[in-house]
């Protein structure tokens, strides 16, 4: 059971915009909508209840996607769960109203979608409700010194016969992706150490996806297209693991997006977990609302401590922010130095009158991998970075990737206009910008508020040896504090997110 130490009063809240009261002092401000999703079930009583040794009561910090699904997973199982959220549901993932038009910000691909299913499946929900629909030209097209590449290489194309190649090389690990991502790394499991000894193969002798991918041998253009992919680990491909340079292989084919957009993800969770009871306490901007910010937590006695000095105790603990941010919680010291970081960025998010003239996928990699990597680790602005460009319509996203220094990189920094500059000689849409109805940006400084010191996106990087799903990972750090979320998982997005939830619900049920 939860315990509180504050009496509350009764408050008016304002989540997912609707004002809402809370009424028993034991409840919290959110009331729980029990009905099933469009297109979920609602889970039965034994569904709820099917396995693991016991439930508890149990707070989970942070309540972006990470936090969102383990929620869903553990109130799946009967625990009864709160999550707390200091700015808004979704993290990363938020909608954001720009010129008129609705746009989803953070993740932009859905990949390896098996993994989204096998999340369902223990839920016990029968259909879904993201109604995923492959991404038109894939992984798109590759910008490179030595010409543009599409990703995957249609048949007929020069540079087909070298693609097929990298695919042959990388086959033997695709029917065990999905294990790699959602099994416990543990020596017992079979099915783990299988995947392992695929993957093992596969990699041979090469720790990082740059030695990999020189090993293939394939032409220039190519190879530059397949590192722009070990910013998949936020890290440049000198210092990724080799398995990010079998990613394009593995998942060009596979890349899509839900059909009402990434937005739909972030609601279908929400209802998911109130469907099962999950309480939410937190706000969302504007208003006078609680607070759901953690500012002290103590693994010790499952306590933790809200903006205002409340102080609430769970039976068990979930982090699913940053590992960093967790570490000051505990007043453990923070050790982030630059280097190790991953990549933070500037989205931009561009409405027009018209339908934007590109395709759904373009990507700028820097011209010289070297040089990048060495400004990323130096805090510097890379002069040419990599740039990712999605088109939807009369909506334009321009992804660049910058330092983790936390820096304020706003539309009109010098930077920032010569990298769009850039975007529009390459992909000759000059003006492009300029013709928006309305701009809007997040930059390092952004992301920094609720996660990784400087803004990096996926936390801390680790040595490429370790950085694979192979290493164990830390995701109980004491009896009663767990953790997941992109920092933890290495590789972070979406599948990362996911699989890392389902380990620590299958390991939670262990325990
Ligand atoms: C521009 C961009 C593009 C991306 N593109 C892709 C993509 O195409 N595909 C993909 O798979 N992934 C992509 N990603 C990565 C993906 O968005 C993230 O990995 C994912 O959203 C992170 O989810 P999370 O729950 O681990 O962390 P977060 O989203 O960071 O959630 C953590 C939450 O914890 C909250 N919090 C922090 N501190 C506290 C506290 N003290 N108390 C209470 N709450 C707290 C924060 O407010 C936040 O809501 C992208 C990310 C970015 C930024």
């Amino acid at each position: 059971m939860s315990h509180r130490t504050r009496n509350d009063s009764n408050s008016k809240v304002h989540l997912f915009g609707k004002s809402v009261h809370s009424l028993a002092p034991t409840s919290f401000p959110l009331t729980t909508d029990h009905s099933p999703l469009p297109g979920c079930t609602d889970p039965t009583p034994d569904q709820r209840f099917t396995s693991g040794t016991g439930t508890s009561d149990t707070g989970i910090i942070g309540g972006g996607l990470a936090g969102l699904v383990l929620a869903a997973l553990l109130a799946q199982r009967g625990h009864s769960v709160t999550v707390y959220e200091s700015d808004r549901l979704g993290g990363k993932l938020r909608r954001k109203e720009v010129g008129g038009l609705s746009f989803d910000t953070g993740p932009s691909l859905f990949t390896f979608p098996s993994v989204w299913r096998s999340f369902l499946a223990r839920l016990g929900e029968a259909s879904d409700p993201l109604d995923l629909r492959p991404l038109p030209g894939g992984l798109g097209l590759h910008h490179t010194p030595f010409g543009p590449v599409p990703l995957p290489v249609p048949p007929g194309h020069p540079l087909h016969a070298d693609w097929l190649r990298v695919c042959a090389a990388a086959a033997p690990v695709a029917p065990h992706l999905e294990t790699l991502l959602t099994t416990p790394p543990r020596l017992t499991s079979a099915a783990f150490l299988r995947a392992s000894a695929a993957l093992a193969q596969a990699t041979g002798p090469h720790l990082t996806a740059e030695g990999w991918i020189r090993a293939r041998r394939v032409h220039p253009a190519l190879a530059h297209a397949l590192r722009t992919h070990a910013l998949n680990a936020g890290l440049s491909p000198a210092d990724a693991p080799a398995l990010y340079a079998l990613l394009p292989a593995l998942i060009a084919g596979h890349v899509c997006r839900p059909a009402g957009g990434m937005g739909v993800l972030l609601d279908t969770l929400i209802l998911l977990c109130r469907a099962r009871g999950v309480q939410f306490w937190g706000t969302e901007s504007g208003g006078t609302q609680s607070s759901g910010t953690v500012r002290r937590l103590d693994s010790a006695s499952g306590s933790l401590t809200l903006d205002g000095g409340e102080v609430i105790r769970h039976d068990l603990l979930v982090s699913a922010i940053d590992p960093a941010r967790l570490a000051a919680l505990r007043g453990v010291p923070v050790h982030s130095p630059l280097p190790r970081r991953t990549v933070s960025g500037v989205a931009i998010y561009a409405a027009f009158r018209e339908a934007v003239p590109l395709p759904a996928t373009s990507i700028l990699p820097p011209t010289d991998f070297a040089a990048f990597r060495a400004a990323l680790r130096a805090g510097a602005l890379p002069p040419d970075t990599l740039a990712l460009v999605h088109a939807d319509g009369p909506r334009l996203a321009v992804l660049l990737t910058a330092p983790a220094t936390a820096r304020p990189l706003t539309p009109d920094h010098p930077w920032v206009r010569a990298q769009l500059a850039r975007v529009e000689t390459t992909l000759s849409v000059p003006g492009l910008l300029a013709s928006a109805s309305a701009v809007a940006a997040f930059d390092p400084a952004h992301y920094a508020v609720g996660g990784h010191p400087g803004g990096a996106i996926y936390g801390l990087g680790h040595p490429a040896w370790r950085g694979g799903p192979l290493h164990p990972q830390p995701y109980r750090l004491h009896s009663r504090l767990w953790q997941v979320g992109t920092g933890v998982h290495p590789g972070g997005g979406i599948p990362a997110i996911l699989g890392g939830a389902l380990i620590v619900d299958e390991l939670l049920t262990k325990t």
